[in-house]
């Protein structure tokens, strides 16, 4: 089986791609690199394309035969979006659009989609399944929802079939030490957290202390990185195999504060970390917590990595033998 990654040189992307191939499935990874990273993929089939560019995708698919697409693609940070709503809409949206199109063009019709907790905005019940209402706080959000209604009438209209994985918080990094996590500016909590142990950065701004929590600050759900790399093939064999269309939550089922994963992560790296109190973040839900009970009932998938001490342990070794990143 062929399968195209688009954003593949990404965090998330990298990982999965390397558990692709250890399944025995052949890649390609699009990516045009504005996150990415050629060291990630080492050795592994690559075209550098952005998926706003309609003639560059229609050749690909011209020129390779693929089976299925996963889709990470997409830009994915909650205060840039709502400063820029423009440029996700059209990156994330657009971009998905043009996808879709060379797909079903050349006759492709599974895709495994990149999507997120942040299409249920705040949530009325915790934990948060699948049939929870979808009203976003941000315009990240709002994009990815936008996408997964676009799939849901692709598949009435077109035939094509999809799996939806909203993803809550990922985070850690692949043992073996050789990718992680590399955003430039970072500003995911967890390697922000180790950046300020390792003394990178001179302390970590708590992004709110005033929401209805039990610490004042937000609560969320952290997932390891190749839990979520599991999921995907796990969820590719169900597209290809049963064929049947759907959407799954992939977290944890347990939530953790700001403080409680910076406290965490003090015992767990033995450093101090420096922190000072901030204003709310834009577009910020309180507390995000997944039930992933339907991914486990029906792809068999439960996390194996996600304790917060692991997460935050494989992500410190990372960060620790890679300071500057890739
Ligand atoms: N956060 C924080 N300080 C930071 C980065 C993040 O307090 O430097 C908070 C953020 O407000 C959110 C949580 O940590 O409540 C997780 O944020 P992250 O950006 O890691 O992921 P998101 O939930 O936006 O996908």
């Amino acid at each position: 089986m062929n399968i195209l990654v688009c954003g593949g040189a990404g965090y998330i992307g990298s990982h999965t791609v390397r558990r692709l191939i250890k399944e025995g499935y052949e890649v390609l990874v699009l990516d045009n690199l504005c996150n990415g990273h050629m060291s990630a993929i080492a050795g592994i089939p690559f075209v550098n394309a952005d998926l706003c560019d309609q003639s560059a995708l229609k050749q690909v698919f011209h020129d390779h035969k693929i089976d299925a697409v996963i889709h990470f693609a997409a830009y994915a940070l909650v205060g840039e979006s709502m400063g820029q709503p423009d440029i996700y809409y059209r990156n994330n949206v657009v971009g998905t659009l043009n996808l879709l199109e060379s797909m079903l063009s050349t006759g492709v019709k599974h895709m495994v989609f990149s999507s997120t907790a942040a299409v249920y905005g705040d949530p009325l019940q915790l934990p948060i399944s699948e049939d929870h209402r979808t009203v976003p706080t941000n315009a990240y959000g709002a994009t990815k929802l936008a996408v997964e209604e676009m799939l849901r009438w692709f598949g009435q209209a077109f035939g094509l079939k999809y799996t939806s994985l909203r993803f809550f918080n990922a985070a850690g990094a692949d043992p073996a030490g050789d990718i992680g996590e590399d955003h430039d500016p970072e500003t995911h909590l967890i390697p922000v957290v180790i950046k300020a142990a390792l003394g990178l950065i001179p302390h970590v701004k708590i992004l709110g202390t005033d929401y209805l929590t039990r610490d004042g600050t937000c609560i969320r759900d952290y997932i390891h990185v190749l839990d979520l790399a599991d999921a995907h093939v796990l969820a590719l064999k169900m597209l290809l195999g049963e064929g049947r269309s759907a959407v799954y939550n992939l977290g944890s089922g347990e939530g953790y504060s700001v403080r409680e994963v910076i406290k965490t992560a003090e015992e767990v790296t033995g450093r101090m970390v420096r922190t000072i109190e901030g204003d709310r973040r834009m577009g910020d839900p309180a507390v995000l917590v997944a039930s992933a009970e339907k991914a486990e009932r029906e792809l068999g998938w439960k996390p194996e990595c996600s304790r917060l001490e692991t997460l935050i342990y494989t992500a410190w070794e990372w960060h620790r033998e890679n300071p500057g990143g890739y």
